[in-house]
């Protein structure tokens, strides 16, 4: 079939503004029901409380509670943990920055271990690989919604006796071995920012089944002062990472809608998979058996090898088409920023690093093959769940004339 992208281009939704996202008279209201109560704070009001109780039944946990973004997320779930200064946290040098630079704000080290290119995850292997005496804990990311192996990996943590933090910022109600996210490791860590698949344009969420953690995480988010205590006090060091009623408001709507985001996210997945199985030199995502993938993102793997230039030239091809994409998703690996390069931390101190084993910050390439294979390979489609029928079928054939026109 031969069609002129120029004549009939589609502007597909984006999940920056409201063509890709959920947001309406639902929200509206709540705010308003939020504002006219006089009560924008969540120590007093019942939004976020709501929210968090809510949070927690959606995600199976036994505690849920609201902070100001994923970033807090991380920061709250590592302060439970209570590393020691120089402890080693093991984690993913594919994923976003918020979910690293709290280890550093908590004194720790992120060790990083390498990714299976075919999900861009750690696995149980790589992990293993960068255990030590000093290893505190696992720090998992479900990329693009796609879930890590998390029976192995839980495995492993149980051996050496640490606890694994899930990052589902991008996975929402994924599942792995037919457990949900978030409730499979201690901790779970969600983002409601903007382009998440529910939002409150900042905020996060962690959940926890572990009675001490939560207590700690409550506290962590809440300077530590202990709210309904005999004597409370200012416990230990910690910060205000509190979620607004206002947040609490419009996170309590888009939790109604949560279920659908997923479904209309995955049935549209299924649908482009079908539609570009076939295609020589690209690959459409790979999902651990016993794993359901919640579609963050849309991530293809192009094959250089068979598709001249790879993914860049498939993404300006596709750019052509009016479809926007991210050959690379991050650019490098994180390990490759300048913060953890040059060890950018407090005034000159390169503190914690000044405190690491040489092996835990050894970047060395041939230690992350798979990092450096995954980023070389793929390509990111933006996905939301305003994407219907008609934008996937677009997108497929402007997939299929972008390889046939690349070969
Ligand atoms: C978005 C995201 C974060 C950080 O969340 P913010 O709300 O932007 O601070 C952390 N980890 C992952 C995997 C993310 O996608």
């Amino acid at each position: 079939m031969s069609r002129s992208f120029d004549d009939d281009n589609i502007v597909l939704p984006s999940d920056q503004d409201s063509s890709g996202r959920t947001l309406g008279a639902d929200e509206v209201d709540a705010v308003r029901r939020a504002i006219e109560s006089g009560t924008l704070t969540s120590t007093k009001g019942s939004f976020t409380k709501s929210l968090e109780s809510r949070f927690a039944e959606t995600v199976g946990s036994r505690e849920a509670w609201a902070c100001s973004s994923g970033t807090a997320a991380v920061h709250t779930a590592v302060a439970a943990i209570d590393p020691e200064p120089g402890d080693e946290i093991i984690t993913t040098p594919i994923t976003d920055m918020g979910a690293l630079t709290p280890i550093v704000y908590q004194g720790a080290i992120p060790v990083f271990a390498d990714v299976d290119p075919r999900m861009c995850n750690v696995t149980a292997e790589t992990v293993r690989a960068r255990l030590s005496p000093r290893t505190r804990a696992i720090i998992v990311t479900h990329l693009f919604g796609n879930p890590c192996e998390m029976a192995e990996i839980v495995d492993v943590a149980r051996e050496h006796g640490v606890p694994v933090i899930e990052d589902c910022a991008q996975a929402f109600l994924a599942t792995s071995g037919g457990k949900q996210v978030g409730a499979i490791g201690k901790v779970g860590c969600f983002s409601l920012q903007q382009g998440k698949h529910i939002t409150t344009g900042e905020g996060g969420l962690v959940t926890s089944d572990d009675e001490d953690l939560s207590r700690r995480m409550f506290l962590f988010i809440n300077k530590a002062w202990g709210y309904g205590d005999e004597k409370p006090d200012h416990y230990f060091l910690a910060l205000n990472y509190r979620m607004s009623e206002l947040q609490g408001a419009v996170g309590l709507s888009q939790l109604d809608k949560l279920a659908d985001v997923v479904r209309q996210r995955v049935r549209m997945a299924d649908r482009l998979t079908e539609r570009i199985s076939g295609l020589d030199g690209i690959e459409t995502p790979w999902v651990a058996p016993g794993n359901t993938h919640v579609y963050w993102k849309y991530c293809l793997r192009v094959d250089a090898s068979r598709l001249p230039g790879g993914s860049p030239e498939l993404g300006r091809r596709l750019k052509e088409r009016g479809i926007a994409s991210a050959p690379r998703y991050i650019q490098k690996p994180a390990f490759e920023c300048e913060v953890f390069r040059d060890q950018r931390t407090f005034g000159s101190s390169r503190w914690p690093f000044s405190e690491a084993r040489a092996e835990a910050l050894d970047y060395s390439p041939e230690r992350f093959p798979g990092s450096y294979e995954a980023l070389e390979g793929i390509l990111v489609l933006p996905w939301n769940e305003r994407y219907a029928e008609e934008h996937v079928d677009y997108i497929a054939t402007a997939l299929e004339s972008a390889v046939s026109e690349g070969r």
